[in-house]
C-alpha cells in the first residue's frame, strides 16, 4: 500500500501513527457532532486523547492558521477596495466563523502529529 505523506495525513485527519484510522467520527466537517473524535484508531488502536486536556495545545495550531488564512485577506481588501478597517475586520470574522469547523479539526490533527509519530513497521490492517 503507498505510503501517506504527513501533509495528507492532517489534512485527512488520519491517525498520526499509521496514517490510516479516522480520527473524528464524522467526515463532514460542518456535521452537528463535527468535534467528536473516536476513543481510539480503528487501525492500530491508537488512543487520541493521551492526556486530559491534550486539546487545549491546538488552539496555538487554530491561531496560527486563523492569522495565515487573515493576512493575506486584509492586504488583498485593502489594496483591491475601499473598506475602512472595522468593516475589512467583520469581513475577517465571517471568514473565520465560517471556516472555524474546519479549522477545529486541522488544528487538532497537526496538534496530533506533532506529538506522535508515523509508525512505518505496524502491521498492515484494512482501515475503512
Ligand atoms: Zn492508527
Amino acid at each position: 500500500m503507498a505510503e501517506v505523506s504527513l501533509i495528507k495525513s492532517i489534512l485527512t485527519c488520519k491517525c498520526p501513527r499509521c496514517r490510516k484510522g479516522r480520527v473524528f467520527k464524522h467526515k463532514n466537517p460542518y456535521h452537528r457532532k463535527f468535534g467528536q473524535i473516536e476513543e481510539k484508531c480503528s487501525v492500530c488502536n491508537f488512543v487520541y486523547e493521551m492526556e486530559q486536556g491534550f486539546w487545549y495545545g491546538a488552539m496555538y495550531f487554530s491561531y496560527a492558521f486563523g492569522v495565515l488564512i487573515s493576512i493575506p485577506i486584509v492586504i488583498l481588501l485593502l489594496l483591491k477596495t475601499d473598506l475602512e478597517i472595522f468593516q475589512i475586520t467583520g469581513v475577517i470574522f465571517c471568514v473565520l466563523v465560517v471556516l472555524s469547523p474546519i479549522l477545529f479539526r486541522y488544528s487538532r490533527s497537526a496538534w496530533l502529529h506533532v506529538f506522535v509519530w508515523h509508525d512505518k513497521n505496524l502491521p498492515e490492517k484494512n482501515s475503512d
